[in-house]
């Protein structure tokens, strides 16, 4: 089959492998100039298989008020008079009871499982470049002693779903990651996983695009999708412009771009750009850097070491649609890393990015067909988009094949969104 996968982010690129694998003749398509350069350039290079717990939780409603008056605070909301931003505060609100908590966790742990086993058969059987992947495991590091406790309750719940996590005290934590020394009096607890990965994204998205252009794959850059017009058959055609692009089937893995351009054509998808922001920290010479992956719970940051670098993430701000940097946010940032890994490179000469997740209210990917013929969804995967991507991708690939899942991947269906 002809298919054109619209988006050439992390999300766009692996879905194009599969449909590659499966022997579809793939276009991919991309208003930039190059793959990777939205959200799935800078991010905090996590493949955090075993943290998926969505943030839609009945322990976010307290802080909320907290968060909202403090400008040096994880999450951050700017009023504005959209309507889709006041729906997906709604949504999100009612996600936060325990019992979809717990739902949203195990259908996506069962996701990320999956996931995981791809990304490693990708890495022990495909020509990739080099993108910095590293089998490091990951720390994360509490500072308060309540919720320590509370995620010793979650690492119960995920052992009963198969994740292998460890608690440990504030020494062991600094044991496993000395270069935490700096701020041992401040530790609680942690609970290390040893199954989880780091890469850099965009190079990931480099790689596979060097791979894919190898094997047949046409990728258009610098065309701006600009709608879905029906067609007769209860199809769609997608247009950049004046120009009606190819392909039978369409994919549509726009990130947070997939909203505007699905409106117009009736399919409303629930996703809404909660912004973020990253440092890359060139590591000096001798300086005390993690060698693991490390979350900083309390303040919601995480840490990846990329090689020579440092890549230090975090903040969710509902802000609307620019990727502008802020000043403030990214000296906040920097002022939390510095606090924790005082010694570990040049911040100075740091690299600033802002992105924005692609993010649905409860958590949860879409994932499937939609009510037109030939028009599937690959979106939403918020803050988890690197790491289950693969995943994502395989699935979407086996529906469109018509071709049994891994497992019953029903509740990632458009249809299953409130
Ligand atoms: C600060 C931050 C930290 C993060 N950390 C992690 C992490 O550690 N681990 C993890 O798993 N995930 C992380 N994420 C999330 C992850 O980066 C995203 O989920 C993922 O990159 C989304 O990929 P995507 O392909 O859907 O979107 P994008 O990478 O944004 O790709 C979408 C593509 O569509 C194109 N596009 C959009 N509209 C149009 C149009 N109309 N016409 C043509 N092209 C269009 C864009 O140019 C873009 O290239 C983080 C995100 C942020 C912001």
């Amino acid at each position: 089959m002809e298919i054109i996968v619209l988006g050439a982010g992390v999300i766009g690129l692996t879905t194009a492998y599969y449909l590659n694998a499966s022997g579809h003749h793939v276009t991919v398509v991309d208003r930039r100039s190059q793959v990777g350069l939205e959200t799935s350039y800078a991010n905090g290079a996590q493949l955090s298989y075993s943290y998926v717990a969505p943030l839609a939780g009945p322990g976010v409603l307290s802080k909320i008020p907290g968060w909202l008056m403090r400008h040096d605070s994880p999450m951050r909301f700017r009023p504005s008079a959209d309507p889709a931003l006041w729906r997906w505060c709604f949504q999100f609100l009612r996600a936060c009871t325990r019992q979809r908590s717990l739902q949203s966790t195990r259908h996506l742990l069962a996701l990320s499982f999956l996931s995981r086993s791809l990304m490693h058969k990708l890495v022990d059987n495909e020509p990739l470049l080099d993108f910095d992947y590293a089998r490091s495991g990951k720390l994360v590091m509490h500072r308060d002693a309540k919720a320590f406790a509370s995620a010793l309750g979650l690492l119960e719940f995920q052992r009963t779903l198969g994740c292998e996590q460890l608690p440990l005290d504030r020494e062991a934590c600094v044991r496993i990651e000395p270069a935490l020394e700096s701020i041992r009096h401040e530790i609680a607890g942690g609970i290390y996983t040893a199954s989880e990965d780091t890469a850099d994204c965009y190079r990931f998205c480099l790689s596979l695009e060097k791979l894919l252009r190898g094997r047949g794959v046409v990728f258009e850059f610098s065309a701006d999708v600009s709608a879905l017009k029906h067609a007769p058959g209860g199809r769609v055609e997608a247009w950049a412009g004046a120009r009606r692009l190819p392909g039978e089937q369409i994919v549509v893995a726009l990130g947070c771009g997939s909203t505007k351009l699905l409106r117009p054509a009736g399919i409303d998808v629930p996703v809404y750009p909660l912004k973020g922001y990253s440092l890359t920290v060139p590591i000096r010479s001798g300086g005390i850097a993690p060698r693991i992956s490390v979350t900083d719970f309390a303040r919601k940051v995480v840490y990846a070491r990329l090689d020579g670098r440092m890549r230090v993430a975090g903040m969710a701000d509902l802000a609307g649609y620019s990727n502008a940097l802020n000043r403030r946010r990214l000296d906040t940032l920097r002022l939390e890393s510095e606090a924790v890994f005082p010694r570990a490179g040049d911040y100075a000469a740091a690299d600033e990015w802002a992105g924005s997740r692609p993010a649905t209210p409860g958590g949860m990917p879409i994932v499937g067909s939609t009510p037109i013929k030939n028009l599937w969804l690959n979106v939403g995967q918020g803050a988890l988009g690197f790491t289950l991507a693969t995943g994502c991708a395989q699935l979407l690939d086996d529906l469109i094949a018509q071709r049994p899942t891994a497992f019953d991947c029903s509740m990632f269906n458009l249809s299953a969104h409130p």
